[in-house]
């Protein structure tokens, strides 16, 4: 079992409010991803489910059980980090074992889990090497090899794949991934990339300055964010958000459209303006289009696109996708509110 559930949890450093009263429910098996800016809180949050951080206030239930004040070797989580937290003079399987022998778990039982686990992470040839002979990604395996020995009811794990390179990461991240399914086991991932937060998670936690704006599924958050901040946060390239005012006294409100969703038409659209970097990937296309009114909109267009800097360009989008929000920067729906869950601040 592995169901975690912050009830008002709050946290201060002195008297700075590092965490707004926060409400959240993670069901046990799923994968969920804390992703937000840098300084927003993640981690923080990911230490006070740890036990490594107290929580000033609220209640934190791990499996329905108050555990707000509970040590952190009794949660039973395994936490993984960034920085790996190997030691450096034991061999692989040394630290593997670590926290079985700390446990005084019999010699028989941990050869027999140091052996499934580095079968699972394919580092049965490295066991008797040391940390300093292995590569980044195999360093980032032995310390997910060290927590999934402790068979943890929930794994949380914070930005561990940002010390890798890129190509590692995305190897990295299908690994993870493929564990979540075999295990079936909880898993809390904090990540900054959002990118990493959309082709894992089950569900997403947006953080921004020490409160959730929204939680949901991948789609649910690139279909309907609840406002400009999610809108913006999740999507590569970013949404573009373009300032509009029906008259010159009006708050300002915004519209928002993503560089998928514009398209270029020969006769004339909606907004024109001429092309400034035209990014050619192969794959796909990114022009930064500077319109006639001062405003940049980046567009995605097909991999073959020949437009070049200078270009002038007519560009639409179909209606349903351009997002309105309001000048509070909350999306204006015009059935309802969108489909995932209320901001939780
Ligand atoms: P994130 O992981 O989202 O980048 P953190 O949770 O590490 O953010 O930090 C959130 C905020 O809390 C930051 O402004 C950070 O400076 C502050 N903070 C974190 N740890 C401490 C601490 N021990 N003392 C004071 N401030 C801290
Ligand atoms: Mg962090």
């Amino acid at each position: 079992m592995g169901s975690i559930t912050l009830k008002q949890v709050t946290k201060s450093f002195g008297d700075v409010n590092v965490i707004k009263p926060l409400d959240l429910h993670i069901r046990d098996g799923e994968f969920i991803v804390f992703v937000g800016p840098s300084g927003c809180g993640k981690s923080t949050l990911l230490r006070m489910i740890a036990g490594l951080e107290d929580t000033s206030s609220g209640t934190i239930e791990i499996d329905g059980n108050d555990a707000t004040s509970t040590p952190p070797a009794k949660r039973g989580l395994a936490m993984v980090f960034q920085s790996y937290a190997l030691y450096p003079h034991m061999s692989v399987r040394n630290n593997i074992a670590f926290p079985l022998k700390r446990a005084k778990v019999a010699p028989k039982v941990i050869e027999e889990k140091i052996s499934s686990a580095a079968k699972m992470l394919n580092l049965t040839d490295y066991l008797d090497r040391k940390p300093g002979q292995l590569s980044g990604g195999q360093r980032q395996r032995v310390a997910i090899g060290r927590a999934i020995v402790r068979q943890p009811s929930a794994f949380l794990f914070d930005e561990p794949l940002s010390n890798l390179d890129a190509s590692l990461r995305v190897n990295m991240r299908l690994e993870i991934s493929e564990l979540h399914q075999r295990l079936d086991t909880t898993m809390i991932y904090v990540t900054h990339d959002q990118v990493e937060a959309m082709t894992m998670a089950d569900r997403i936690a947006v953080f921004n300055g020490g409160i959730i704006e929204q939680v949901g599924t991948p789609l649910e958050l690139y279909q309907t964010p609840v406002n400009r901040f999610v809108a913006g946060f999740i999507g590569s390239p970013k949404m573009n958000f373009i300032d509009v005012k029906a008259q010159p006294n009006d708050a300002t409100r915004s519209i928002g459209v993503r560089p998928e969703h514009l398209k270029i038409t020969t006769e004339k659209g909606r907004w024109s303006g001429k092309v400034g970097v035209a990014e050619h990937l192969g794959s796909e296309t990114f022009l930064h289009v500077h319109l006639d009114n001062g405003d940049t909109l980046t567009v995605k267009a097909d991999g073959d696109c020949a437009l070049s800097h200078g270009d002038a360009v007519n560009l639409t989008a179909a209606k349903d996708k351009i997002m309105r929000f309001d000048e509070k920067g909350i999306t204006i729906y015009k059935n309802a509110a969108g489909g995932s869950e209320a901001k939780t601040a």
